[in-house]
């Protein structure tokens, strides 16, 4: 208390000398704590008003400096919906031993893209990749891709934690090349990309957008096509949007007419049998995760694969629904039809792991463009195997170690 008085006093004397010595307009004083930083950098005053200037990180500074930079670059004003923002921060990227989510607040409050906008993306990577952000404008096209210096930003995110004011101001005179080791800004459109795919192709193998290109020109091409939001949700968790994602969310719109439950977290066993980028999208639509004990995955061998019966080769997934306290579960197998999607959308599944040719990403690309007219009738993709039911012992047996459930319907030998 006794400190605060003295402080307050101080204050006191400095702005009534200031008065005195004639100042006409006094600039006005911070309070204790507080970092003046928003009367320097007026721009800042979305993020300072949202998060409290008292509570401003280096973090808020570098999601605010990342988005200046793309509005300079692609030429749009804060709010533009025609504008996507997508970023690894806050999930779960982290610089040294500091979490990055503050960084978001930096971007929706000086772009103006959020969550509830649609147009920000959190992207899924592991914990120790770098922090990136990247704008793409509907428009032209246009990305923008900007890359952290991780030791920069650790360095500040230090100082910050003994002398905060400093770190800050310090922190907003650095130059853009100080605090990002890559900004870089292409053309994505999807047409361009699979009209040209060998110019692309250079672009892919030098690391535009630091290796998250497909990443980024599948998800920013699909958003601009007007992808659902429960997909976006769906793509962040799985980084990217194939083909392979696609049939999933084809398969929980199905499963969600052909074997509907008011409570699939609990009602639903799921078995991804083989398992493939499809279910990422279940896990998300359903809350039915591996840690919830809700999803078996069980791989099938080259060897197993060939065994399958024709009208078995493109089996996907067995659901089975348990309603509370129900004596019996019934449930369906169904299956992706690979051939139509390749067919219909004019590509060749040999090109898929072509990974040393533009191939692999051009099927793909390609793919999920046709695929985006298929979202609301998954049934012309998604059919059904075989129904069947199971009592509580056939069914712990189906997720059992070493059983193949297949053999165990009878669809495989
Ligand atoms: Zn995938």
């Amino acid at each position: 208390m006794k400190g605060k008085t003295i402080v307050t006093l101080l204050a006191l004397v400095i702005l009534m000398s200031g008065t005195l010595l004639g100042c006409a307009s006094p600039a006005p004083m911070a309070p204790p704590g507080e970092v003046p930083i928003v009367s320097d950098y007026p721009d800042l005053k979305p993020v300072a008003d949202f998060v409290g200037e008292e509570n401003l990180s280096v973090l808020h500074l570098l999601g605010f400096k990342a988005s200046e930079r793309a509005i300079s670059k692609l030429g749009f004003e804060r709010g533009d919906p025609n504008i996507l923002a997508l970023t690894d921060a806050g999930y779960i990227a982290e610089i040294g031993d500091y979490t990055t989510e503050k960084a978001l607040d930096g971007i929706m409050m000086t772009a103006g893209t959020s969550r509830g906008r649609g147009n920000l993306v959190n992207v899924h990577k592991p914990y120790n990749s770098p922090l990136w952000f990247a704008f793409f404008d509907k428009k032209s096209k246009d990305c923008v891709y900007l890359e952290a210096d991780s030791r920069v930003i650790e360095d500040y995110l230090n100082r910050e934690k003994t002398d905060r004011d400093t770190a800050l101001t310090d922190f907003m005179e650095l130059k853009d090349n100080e605090i990002f080791t890559r900004v870089t800004k292409e053309n994505i459109d999807a047409d361009k990309l699979l009209n040209n795919p060998e110019a692309w192709q250079e672009k892919m193998v030098a690391k535009v957008f630091g290796g998250n290109e497909f990443s980024l020109f599948t998800i920013s091409n699909l958003w601009a096509m007007g992808l659902p939001n429960d997909f976006l949700k769906v793509a962040e968790l799985h980084d990217h949007i194939c083909p392979g994602l696609t049939s999933g969310y084809l398969i929980a719109e199905y499963v969600k007419e052909n074997l509907p439950t008011p409570d699939p977290r609990n009602e639903y066993t799921v078995i991804a049998i083989p398992p493939w980028c499809k279910d990422d999208a279940l896990i998300q639509i359903f809350e039915t995760n591996v840690g919830h004990k809700r999803l078996y995955v069980k791989h099938l061998t080259k060897e197993q694969m060939g065994q399958l019966p024709e009208d078995a080769k493109n089996v996907a997934n067995i659901f089975i629904r348990w309603p509370e306290g129900a004596e019996k579960g019934d449930g369906i197998v169904v299956a992706f039809d690979w051939d139509k999607a390749y067919e219909g959308s004019g590509t060749s599944p040999k090109d898929l792991k072509s990974f040393d040719t533009y191939k692999w990403w051009w099927v793909r690309l390609k793919m999920d463009i046709w695929m985006m007219d298929y979202l609301d009738k998954p049934e012309e993709l998604i059919s059904t195997i075989k129904t069947f039911t199971v009592n509580s012992e056939e069914l712990e047996n189906l997720k059992a170690a070493g059983v193949n459930p297949l053999v165990e319907l009878g669809i495989m030998p």
